[in-house]
């Protein structure tokens, strides 16, 4: 799969193995930003000790607005640990053992075979906790199938309905259509949502969506497309956290905050279409839940 690598609808064919790079810029080495537990995910999923977040560098969709850009982008190489799939699975254990509810992929993709070892390997070490694939739903329906019965939780975004803004900010035109296709097979997979006693998702497909400035009339039609599509049998985590904190030069359209007005109506409409799910309080606007991302917590030789 790395010698000619189509695990992301890019399809670039490159031979990762000998060190080409397609659009994002991984090789066959696994490199993670941060292993580390997190409590600013939802709530299900956060828990009190935080959820076993793994930040994987590199990214499929690089959207020019990205808050992790230091380890999505030009620097992705750079960043965090290198490690294999031994020492990612020791990694899972590792934040198991520091009291994670779950273990929680981050931008996983470009690692998708990686994974496909390493999730099996590490169950087989000992790893009971649900993994979370959370990804940016612009993903290959035949890389899901390969992973089918590894992932209790899928947490995609669900960015753009139009072609025009997938374009100017992931590069990505077709991204509505692959993720309507993508997250049908999320939600084949894992069913409708089911919490434990305590309040935490077992199993399920949450969809998240980023407001951005400006894109109210896009967030309106992402909203409506999910309650046609999949209604009840989702979760929608709607987010206000929008924060301008890359080179915005080309996009100064983006260089500000969510109105209140802006949020708040697409809040009613989450309501009025009856999809259960999270809104944010303001609070939550803060560059302070970005984490460092030092490469600390890999396991690794
Ligand atoms: S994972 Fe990377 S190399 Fe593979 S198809 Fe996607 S962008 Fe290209």
């Amino acid at each position: 799969m790395l010698k000619h690598c189509t695990l992301c609808p890019r399809d670039c064919g490159v031979d990762r193995t000998s060190g080409e790079l397609g659009f994002c810029g991984a090789d066959d080495t696994i490199r993670i930003g941060l292993a580390s537990l997190h409590k600013w995910e939802e709530p299900c999923l956060s828990g009190t000790n935080g959820a076993g977040t793994v930040f994987f560098c590199h990214c499929s969709l690089r959207c020019v607005f990205c808050q992790n850009h230091d380890i999505s982008g030009h620097a992705a190489a750079e960043a965090g640990i290198a490690t294999d799939i031994s020492g990612l699975a020791d990694t899972f254990l590792s934040l198991e053992q520091q009291g994670a509810h779950n273990i929680d992929l981050v931008t996983p993709t470009q690692y998708a075979y990686h994974l496909s070892h390493a999730i099996p390997l590490a169950r087989s070490r000992g790893l009971s906790i649900p993994i979370i694939y959370n990804c940016g739903g612009y993903e290959s329906v035949e890389t899901l199938r390969m992973l089918d019965g590894m992932i209790d939780i899928y947490l995609p975004d669900f960015k753009y309905f139009s072609s025009y803004y997938a374009q100017r900010y992931s590069s990505a035109p077709d991204y509505y259509d692959v993720a309507v296709e993508a997250i049908e097979e999320m939600v084949r997979q894992t069913d409708i949502p089911v919490m434990d006693a305590d309040g935490f998702l077992r199993s399920g497909t949450i969809i998240r969506h980023l407001m951005l400035p400006g894109l109210s009339g896009d967030t309106a039609q992402v909203l409506r497309c999910i309650s046609s599509h999949w209604g009840s049998r989702v979760l929608v985590s709607l987010m206000r956290q929008f924060t301008p904190c890359t080179d915005l030069t080309g996009y100064p359209e983006l260089e500000r905050r969510l109105t209140d007005a802006e949020y708040e109506d697409a809040c009613f409409l989450m309501d009025m279409l009856g999809l259960e799910g999270w809104t944010q309080d303001a609070e939550s606007i803060s560059e302070s839940f970005i984490p460092h991302f030092d490469g600390s917590g890999v396991c690794h030789d």
